[in-house]
C-alpha cells in the first residue's frame, strides 16, 4: 500500500486537476462523496470542509458538504440524506461520537465506507478508517507550552529548576468528543509531576476532567466558568490557564479582562487550532500559545483514504492500536501538530502559506 499511497500522492500533487493513469478504467469518476462537518462557528471546521471538498473535486468526485450547526439530530439527518442521495463514501467529523450508530448501520447495509475525520466515531463497527492528529501528543504539547510559558521548562522542554509556586486553572473540551479526553490526558500527564511537587497549584481544586470539561466547546461556557473560578479562587492571582481550544481561550481571556486582569497581568493561556482571532491575540501578547494542526494535511489524508477505497485498495495507515471505539480498533493515520507562540508564528503560519501576514497581524 506504500506504493499505492505514493502513486496517489503524486497523482494529487503532480497531476493537479486531472486523474492519474487508471482514472479511465475506474467507474468512480463523478461518484458522490458525503462530507459531514460539525459547525461553522469555528474557522477550523470551515477550512476543513472547504479543503476536503476542493481536493475531492480535483479528483473528479462530486461532493455533498454539510455543516450541522453543532446539532446532533441535524447531523444524523444530513448523513441520512447523503446515503439516500447515493453517496459512495462518507467522511464524517462527528459532533457526539456516540450518536451515529444507527444511521451508520444504514450505511453498512449499503456497503458505503465510512471515514471518521479528526474525531473518532464510537460504538459503531461501520467506521472503516480514521484520520486525525496524534491527539494525546496535542495534549502533551498544550501542557508543555503552559510550562514553557511559566518558565518551568526551557525552549527545549528541559526543566529550568523554577519551582513557582504558580496558580493555574484547567479547562477540558467537550465530553462527547473523543478527542477531549486524549487532549486532557496528554496535558495532565505532562503537568502531573509539577502538580505533585507543588510547582503548580490549582486554587479551585478542580482537577478532574468532568469539572474542567466544556460541553460542545462553547466559548461562552468557558467564559462563565472562568468568571466563577476567579471568584472561587478568592482573589489569588492566576499565573496560567490550560485551555484546549482557541475559542475557549478567547472566552477565558475575556473573563480575565473583565475580572480585573490588565494586559500585563494576564496568565499564560494555551489553545489549539491556530484560529485567526487567537493568532492575533498571541501576536498582541494576550494568549500565549496555540497548537497548529495543518488541516490541509488532514484533508489530503482523508481524500487519499476515500480515493483508495473507491479504487478498491486499502488506505495507508500508521496506527492500528490507539483508537478503540468500543467495538473495534479503528485503523488510523495520525498527523503531527506543532506548538505555536509569538516566537514562531511567522515561520509556522505565514511562511508556510497557511495565513497571509495581513490576516493575523
Ligand atoms: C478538534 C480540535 C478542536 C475542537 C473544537 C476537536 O475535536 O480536534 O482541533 O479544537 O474539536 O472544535
Amino acid at each position: 500500500t506504500g506504493v499505492t499511497a505514493l502513486t496517489l500522492a503524486l497523482g494529487l500533487t503532480a497531476c493537479g486537476g486531472s486523474r492519474g493513469a487508471g482514472a479511465e478504467e475506474g467507474s468512480n469518476e463523478g461518484a458522490r462523496i458525503g462530507v459531514a462537518m460539525p459547525t461553522q462557528q469555528s474557522e477550523r471546521w470551515i477550512a476543513d470542509g472547504e479543503n476536503v471538498k476542493a481536493q475531492l473535486e480535483e479528483l473528479g468526485y462530486e461532493v455533498d458538504l454539510q455543516y450541522a450547526n453543532d446539532d446532533i439530530p441535524t447531523q444524523i439527518s444530513q448523513i441520512e440524506n447523503m446515503i439516500n442521495g447515493g453517496a459512495k463514501a462518507l467522511v464524517i467529523a462527528s459532533i457526539d461520537g456516540t450518536t451515529l450508530t444507527s444511521v451508520l448501520d444504514t450505511a453498512e447495509t449499503q456497503e458505503i465506507p465510512v471515514i471518521a475525520y479528526d474525531r473518532l466515531i464510537n460504538e459503531s463497527d461501520t467506521v472503516d478508517y480514521y484520520t486525525t492528529f496524534d491527539n494525546y501528543e496535542v495534549g502533551v504539547q498544550q501542557g508543555t507550552s503552559l510550562l514553557t510559558g511559566l518558565g518551568v521548562l526551557d525552549e527545549n522542554g528541559e526543566p529550568t529548576g523554577e519551582k513557582g509556586p504558580f496558580n493555574v486553572e484547567l479547562f477540558a473540551g467537550s465530553p462527547d468528543d473523543n478527542n477531549a479526553t486524549f487532549f486532557w490526558n496528554g496535558a495532565m500527564d505532562t503537568l502531573k509531576p509539577y502538580l505533585d511537587d507543588g510547582t503548580l497549584n490549582v486554587p479551585s481544586g478542580q482537577t478532574e476532567f468532568e469539572q474542567a470539561a466544556i460541553l460542545r466547546w462553547l466559548p461562552d461556557t468557558a467564559q462563565d466558568r472562568m468568571e466563577d473560578l476567579i471568584t472561587v479562587g478568592g482573589g489569588d492571582q492566576l499565573d496560567g490557564v490550560l485551555s484546549p481550544y482557541d475559542g475557549l481561550s478567547i472566552g477565558i481571556i475575556s473573563a480575565l479582562r473583565s475580572g480585573g486582569y490588565s494586559q500585563d497581568e494576564l496568565p499564560v493561556v494555551t489553545g489549539q487550532d491556530a484560529e485567526i482571532g487567537s493568532v492575533k491575540s498571541i501576536v498582541n501578547d494576550e494568549q500565549y500559545s496555540t497548537i497548529f494542526k495543518d488541516v490541509r494535511e488532514l484533508g489530503e489524508r482523508a481524500v487519499l483514504m476515500v480515493d483508495s477505497l473507491m479504487q478498491g485498495e486499502e488506505p495507508e495507515v500508521n496506527d492500528e492500536e490507539t483508537y478503540d471505539n468500543g467495538v473495534k480498533v479503528v485503523p488510523a493515520y495520525l498527523l503531527e501538530s506543532q506548538i505555536v507562540t509569538k516566537d514562531n508564528y511567522q515561520e509556522a503560519l505565514v511562511d508556510s502559506g497557511y495565513y497571509e501576514a495581513s490576516e493575523v497581524e
